[in-house]
């Protein structure tokens, strides 16, 4: 009796999954928020008629999950959250709080100087 030992070893076969392309929605996928585009996603999610988050991804140039992502970033979803001018630099950011009066940018500076 002769063992014959099979030679067929395991080979994937091209499977569909690696196939799936994701639609480039955008191109900024995986790139930071400038303050520009925080001004008009606040402008937008502030507006008396809200656009939804897909119109505000098309808008933006990016998906509605980075919209969400984004919004609660800047704890736009939270009462009281408006946009202010910052104290530090005047420009207009958005503010989570009516304490928070110091843009992102400038805090981040401030960090980066006290590191
Ligand atoms: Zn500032």
């Amino acid at each position: 009796m002769s063992l014959t030992q099979p030679t067929s070893s395991y080979a994937p076969a091209s499977t569909d999954d690696c196939a799936v392309n994701p639609s480039r929605v955008n191109d900024h996928k995986g790139e930071g928020w400038t303050e520009q585009d925080d001004l008009l996603l606040a402008s937008m999610y502030f507006s008396v008629a809200r656009p939804s988050v897909a119109e505000m991804g098309v808008a933006l140039g990016r998906t509605p999950k980075a919209i969400w992502t984004q919004v609660s970033r800047l704890g736009m979803a939270k009462p009281g959250a408006k946009r202010r001018p910052c104290m530090t630099c005047t420009r207009p950011f958005f503010s989570s709080h009516a304490g928070n009066r110091i843009c992102v940018k400038c805090i981040k500076q401030n960090q980066l100087e006290c590191a």
